[in-house]
């Protein structure tokens, strides 16, 4: 393992104070539909509205002098983007988010409202991605990836801490999955204190990375396609280093799930658990909706953001068509 039960121990100490330790809350309706309490890990209202910050938070404070003093560097647009932001305002380390040309002005604005620099450099992710890598060369920027990175994995894995700490007794939990950084940290967090406890990953069925990752026995590409969760969108790296072996040896089950079914879990949270959630964040409520998933006690479902179009949020909880986009 490239990380262990004590690094997100230590992580835990460099959070505490910083970031939230998120509620947990009961759900009365799943826990009537479930035959079991199920409780609800509220991290859509960590600070910068996901739980990517607590990664970010816990890499940048593991920097040296010398690399705090040049800055950070990433590409992502959505909530790694914001977490790095965030995180090093907060430490007083310079942060630049490399995006493409093709990314809407209130996805930049999102990210300057932050305090990080955005640079727009041509009109693909891999211009971008170039000068990313010009900064880490040319300037001594560090490059701090959005899950395959042991300091990532490991503040991601606080909340895994956090949910031990308020249900001991925990069965199952429902991790939402994308590269599985959150996942990988949460699994070893978890197995660690209680070895019997059942860990399972829900993705989306368009484009499930790691899924297929897992079925090939080997991280494979996989096309990129539009859909409601899109915070689990893009690939986990033809040279995953450590997120692919932490997922394939300590999570237990994975199961995906249609537009439809992601958009009763975004419908679910709010009219029922009074929750604005992300598709990304409410995959969870979904595949307990669609019986995908049967748990077998105290269970813990991981709403791990809320960082959607208030539009496309408006239309789905109004009972509109269910997907984001026209092609599914
Ligand atoms: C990034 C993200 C995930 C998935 O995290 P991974 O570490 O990539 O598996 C889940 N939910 C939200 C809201 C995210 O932003």
């Amino acid at each position: 393992m490239p990380i262990t039960h004590a690094d997100i121990v230590a992580a835990r100490e460099r959070l505490a104070g910083r970031l939230r330790h998120t509620p947990l809350a009961p759900s009365l309706s799943l826990s009537a539909r479930c035959g079991v309490p199920v409780h609800l890990k509220l991290e859509h209202h960590q600070v910068t509205g996901s739980f990517k910050v607590r990664g970010a938070t816990n890499a940048v404070l593991a920097l040296s002098d010398d690399q705090k003093a040049k800055g950070i560097v990433g590409v992502s647009t959505g909530n790694h983007g914001r977490g790095l932001a965030h995180a090093a305002k907060e430490a007083g380390v310079r942060c630049i988010i490399c995006m493409s040309s093709l990314v809407p002005a209130n996805k930049v604005e999102g990210i300057e409202a932050l305090g990080a620099e955005v640079r727009i450099v041509g009109a693909s992710q891999d211009e971008a991605q170039d000068e990313v890598d010009r900064l880490v060369a040319d300037e001594g920027l560090t490059m701090l990836p959005p899950f395959d990175h042991p300091d990532i994995i490991a503040g991601q894995g606080t909340l895994g801490l956090e949910m031990l700490a308020d249900l001991p007794d925990l069965d199952t939990v429902l991790v939402p999955l994308s590269g599985g950084g959150l996942i990988a940290g949460i699994a070893l967090a978890v197995k660690t204190a209680r070895p019997s406890a059942r860990v399972v990953g829900v993705s989306m069925e368009r484009g499930a990375a790691m899924v297929e990752s897992l079925r090939a026995g080997k991280p494979v590409f996989v096309q990129e396609l539009a859909t409601l969760a899109d915070s689990l969108g893009g690939g986990i790296g033809l040279r995953n280093a450590h997120t692919f072996a932490m997922v394939r040896d300590l999570v237990d089950q994975t199961v995906t799930l249609t537009e439809d079914e992601i958009a009763a879990g975004i419908r679910h949270a709010y009219w029922r658990e009074i929750e604005i959630v992300e598709g990304s964040g409410a995959v969870g409520l979904g595949a307990l909706l669609a019986d995908t998933v049967r748990p077998t006690g105290p269970t813990v479902v991981l709403l791990s953001g809320r960082n959607i179009d208030m539009t496309l949020h408006h239309r789905i909880v109004s009972g509109g068509r269910a997907h984001a986009y026209g092609d599914s």
